[in-house]
């Protein structure tokens, strides 16, 4: 419980921002703190129709646990897990889902590939009982993995015979995007939600002005790398200290698995973060290329465009893309520089 409000406490300082100046208005704000997915979820709104907008939230992001969640026995995830290759009437936002998981495996060359749960499941991730799986192991799960052998005709989605999918790389961003859709249905005009760190702005602040928006340091995740100036996007982070743990080794191992040798992702990067208008988008570019490195990262920028980065290398330097500039503020000592188009 202790747990449950020192997080609360840093989510709510991580949306409020200058929570002085905006004092005499947060007054107006109604908010909800809910556990789901897996995290702590603050959602923040304003306006008139702010209460019941966040009741409609708090039902969609229900409801899309109950369809995509892996551990739910009833989910359409487990469904499809236990369908040994038949193919599975889905909702469509599972199918959705995949389609787009499918999309953003192909402009990654295969970096995010939601067939790897059989593997980020050996590793532990899943249960929190960690184990470092040999290579003869890893070696046998791999060969099922491949995230092109799934198909969805509608919402009709038929996997291989032994594959098994997690949408848990874009589920988050995915339901950000639903929750802002909802917002602006009923109205609200400004409001901020956090999924586990993982930000969407609708609009701005209520005075007009941007929502500002800390990066952790993936060096020090107590601590804020930058601020980002948003309206209208989402901010998302996929980093190596999100979740892992210490081998006996004495090496940490994380939960982002590379698909070409089913270890934790080791291509430079610490941390990625995903900034865009399309949070589920976001939410997939993150965990792939957070496994591409900085160099195919920064390729896929200048290539596909509708979206900006900031990347950490583990050799503890910052990079953001262009479009940012003059949106972001780097306050921590690591040097940070722009990736131009
Ligand atoms: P995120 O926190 O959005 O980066 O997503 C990480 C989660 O996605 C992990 O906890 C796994 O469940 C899953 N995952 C790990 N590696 C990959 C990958 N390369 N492609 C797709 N999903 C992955
Ligand atoms: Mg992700």
């Amino acid at each position: 419980m202790k747990r449950f409000f020192a997080v609360l406490s840093v989510l709510t300082l991580l949306l409020t921002g200058c929570a002085d100046k905006s004092a005499s208005i947060s007054a107006h704000a109604k908010s909800r703190s809910i556990f789901a997915m897996d995290t702590y979820m603050e959602l923040k709104a304003y306006g008139d129709n702010a209460d019941a907008a966040l009741d409609r939230a708090v039902s969609r992001i229900n409801e899309i646990e109950a369809e995509l969640s892996v551990t739910l026995p009833d989910s359409d995830i487990s469904t499809l897990n236990a369908s040994s290759g038949e193919p599975v009437e889905v909702s469509r936002d599972c199918a959705w889902l995949i389609s787009n998981a499918i999309k953003y495996g192909d402009m990654t060359g295969g970096s995010l590939d939601i067939t790897l749960y059989p593997v980020v499941k050996e590793w532990g991730f899943t249960t929190g009982d960690h184990n470092i799986p040999d290579a003869a192991r890893l070696a046998e799960l791999l060969s099922n993995v491949d995230y092109s052998a799934v198909s969805v005709d509608g919402t009709e989605v038929a996997l291989p015979k032994n594959a098994e999918v997690d949408l848990g790389a874009l589920a988050k961003g995915f339901t950000s995007s639903e929750v802002a859709a909802i917002f602006k249905e009923d109205g609200v005009r400004s409001a901020i939600v956090s999924l586990g760190g993982n930000v969407q702005a609708i609009g701005s602040k209520p005075d007009g002005s941007d929502w500002r928006v800390s990066v952790r340091d993936p060096f020090a995740p107590e601590t804020d790398m930058c601020i980002v100036e948003i309206s209208d996007a989402a901010v998302i982070t996929s980093g190596n200290y999100e979740r892992y743990f210490t081998g006996e080794d004495g090496r940490n191992y994380w939960h982002i698995i590379d698909p070409a040798d089913g270890y934790p992702a080791d291509n430079g990067l610490v941390s990625v973060t995903v900034i865009g208008s399309d949070g589920l988008m976001c939410d997939a570019l993150s965990t792939a290329l957070f496994v591409a490195g900085k160099d195919s990262a920064a390729d896929i920028w200048r290539k596909e465009g509708g979206f900006e980065l900031i990347l950490v290398t583990d050799d503890a330097e910052v990079f953001y893309t262009q479009g940012l500039e003059g949106k972001f503020t780097n306050v921590s000592s690591m040097t940070a520089e722009v990736i131009s188009r």
